[in-house]
């Protein structure tokens, strides 16, 4: 939708940091609507990356700069905004979304997918700038505007009532229980901290795919030295109901998806087992 609404027709190209597999597939999408730039790419790094601020150069006429703020199956975020300028910035924050503060007056557009850290699946957030609102062009289907969206208060459709409703009650427990997304963001980082330890301090029996700088306080992605140890990685810790953590089948290796949700006990557990396994197998 944000190109169909922000490049169809547009004078400029959509300019793209390209860091990891939700980037692919966004450029893949906007290349149907318009010229797409590409400012900075991870790809023969394997997307262990993210640009300095300073490689960036976006086109000052360029429709819209956009980039994932975490890359959900690299385990690469960014930890402050990359700077584009005067271009509107675009921000596909499907898997970080309520994880931390974001100072939400810089972006022009920021999207995310409710079900990694905001509700269940079936509900999208979009916010979208004023000034970006006028630009959705009256070609496309009305479901596919923002603008026909915005103008009947979200219930151009029937909207899915109870998954809005259950973001209500997450946002109202980030608010009221967790005291609010400062203290989200610390416990997120600390839970993080715990595996990323455990990867610094093994020797090289762990080996984390992102770059230190660029690692993700939601997924934690790692490698075993030995991938012959991995399926044995997997089964222990199933065993100990530690589950869902082989990565994602288009790069491998094991990934701790540590959403909101997931209390510090669980990451603790995480980290103690790969502790015993460092022990059996190092
Ligand atoms: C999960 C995710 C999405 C959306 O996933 P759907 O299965 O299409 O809802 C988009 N971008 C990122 C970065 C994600 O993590």
């Amino acid at each position: 939708m944000v190109p169909m609404n922000l490049l169809r027709g547009a004078d400029g190209p959509a300019v793209y940091a390209l860091t990891g597999s939700w980037g692919v597939m966004a450029i893949e999408q906007a290349r149907l609507e318009g010229p797409v730039q590409v400012a900075w790419s991870g790809e023969d790094d394997n997307f262990s990356g993210l640009p300095d601020p300073e490689q960036l150069q976006a086109d000052p006429l360029a429709a819209y700069f956009h980039f994932t703020s975490n890359e959900t199956i690299q385990g690469v975020q960014f930890s402050v905004e990359p700077d584009a300028g005067s271009v509107p910035l675009v921000c596909d924050a499907s898997s970080d979304f309520l994880s931390r503060p974001i100072p939400v007056n810089r972006y022009g557009l920021i999207y995310a997918c409710a079900q990694k850290n905001a509700g269940p699946a079936g509900v999208t957030i979009v916010l979208i700038h004023n000034d970006l609102v006028e630009r959705c062009t009256d070609s496309l289907p009305g479901y596919l505007n923002y603008r026909k969206h915005i103008k009947a208060n979200s219930l151009y459709n029937t909207p899915p009532a109870f998954g809005i409703y259950l973001v209500g009650l997450v946002a109202r427990w980030l608010s009221e229980d967790m005291g609010g997304l400062e203290k989200m963001a610390t416990i997120n980082q600390e839970k993080s901290q715990l595996l990323y330890e455990m990867i610094d301090q093994s020797d090289g029996f762990y080996q984390g795919h992102a770059r230190p700088e660029c690692r993700s306080t939601m997924n934690v992605t790692f490698r075993l030295s030995d991938d012959r140890f991995e399926a044995d990685f997997l089964a222990q810790a199933k065993s100990r109901n530690l589950v869902q953590l082989k990565g994602h089948r288009s790069v491998g290796g094991i990934r701790a998806s540590i959403y909101n949700a997931m209390p510090r006990e669980g990451v603790v557990a995480l980290r103690d087992f790969m502790q015993d396994f460092l022990t059996q197998h190092g």
